[in-house]
């Protein structure tokens, strides 16, 4: 392959996956002596077919909507679209968003410059876990994040100038959501973002306000379902306390307070997605397996947002040999099988689901 001006002879090769795809299976490779902890990526089986003469991949189809398709991201109107939309308003946070548009290509970001579907609104550069595959933060030693964590926290002004032009003009599935992969966790700004949303909500009934978070904070959500939030995603590799909480190494909250957010977020009517960060060869032992269906059907969730955990396979083997529930592979298919049993009418699905999306909701 030629990378520049070199030409390298990979020796070990893997894929990463579209958005709405799930991985099922992790690369074989072997790892010498010296090689690096290998950045954020979620490293996918891939392999030449000679059968059917083309490259395949292991995963699933999880979600089927187009409206995260690659195709309709990163054109070549959206520099264009960056540069106009930040010579009319010289709010600080839409030059962050620039950056994650055009450098990170992150797709909610760039949903606010097409000003469509869910737009984004980064707003803390702190937080209370030490996820040991951090896309935005890695220890000295560590692999390369694959993002720059924010410096700078907007301001409730900085949010709800954003929130509000969004809501009040974006077709589709209209939604902004605070929490994105360039941030820290925003449970620990609730004052300001409550106030952004307070804001947004007299401005604006229309869309869907969203938070993407750890769910560290049970009372800091509270705030911000009491300032008008609809909608929540709370993240987690694994819902067996000892493995959780050697992934996220929390300060200061432990697994139960991320649980009480979750039966929070239900008790007051909230949208409640869990974003299951999973990993062939733990997500689906049987031991986590069962813990995750103990928790989809015990807490009542509405959705589970599957997503492959982007981190180094022998980094993540080494925390879950220890730590994880443990039991024979039932497969990712046999996890989502197992789900849906577990919990009648629950969605699993790669993506957000807008306001009109959300159906009846079962009980
Ligand atoms: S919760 Fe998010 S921002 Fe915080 S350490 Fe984990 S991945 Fe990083």
């Amino acid at each position: 392959m030629r990378i520049g001006r070199r030409i390298v002879r990979p020796s070990a090769v893997a894929a990463v996956l579209p958005p709405g795809w799930t991985r099922t299976e992790l690369p074989a490779f072997r790892k010498m002596a010296i090689a690096p902890v290998l950045p954020q990526w979620a490293y996918t089986a891939a392999a030449w077919d000679e059968e059917r003469q083309c490259h395949v991949a292991w995963a699933l189809h999880t979600d089927k909507r187009r409206h995260w398709d690659p195709a309709t991201h990163s054109t070549t109107d959206l520099p264009e679209r960056v540069r106009s939309r930040l010579a009319r308003d010289d709010n600080p946070l839409l030059r962050q968003l620039a950056k994650c548009a055009l450098e990170y290509r992150c797709f909610t970001a760039q949903n606010t410059f097409y000003e469509r579907d869910e737009g984004a609104i980064p707003a803390s550069s702190g937080c209370n876990a030490r996820c040991v595959g951090c896309i935005s933060e890695q220890p000295e030693e560590g692999p390369p994040a694959s993002h720059q964590r924010i410096r700078r926290a907007p301001d409730w002004e900085e949010m709800a100038a954003i929130g509000i032009a969004h809501l009040a003009r974006a077709p589709g599935r209209t939604m902004v959501s605070f929490g994105q992969g360039c941030e820290g966790e925003p449970l620990t700004r609730a004052r300001e973002i409550g106030e952004a949303i307070r804001r947004m909500r007299q401005a604006t009934r229309r869309g869907s306000i969203n938070v993407n978070t750890n769910g560290s904070l049970p009372g800091s959500l509270a705030l911000l379902i009491d300032a008008g939030l609809d909608a929540c995603r709370i993240s987690l590799n694994s819902a067996h306390k000892p493995l959780y909480e050697a992934y996220y190494q929390p300060i200061q909250y432990c697994w139960e307070e991320v649980e009480e957010s979750i039966r929070l977020a239900r008790r007051r009517g909230v949208y409640t997605a869990l974003n299951l960060l999973t990993f062939p060869g733990v997500t689906d032992q049987e031991g986590e397996a069962d813990k995750l269906c103990e928790l989809v059907s015990r807490a009542r969730v509405h959705q589970v947002q599957s997503r492959s955990l982007a981190i180094d396979p022998d980094q993540y083997f080494a925390l879950a040999a220890r730590h994880s529930a443990g039991g024979a592979r039932i497969g990712i298919a046999g996890v989502i099988a197992r789900l849906k049993r577990a919990r009648r009418g629950l969605v699993i699905g790669n993506f957000a689901r807008g306001l009109n999306e959300r159906g009846p909701r079962v009980a």
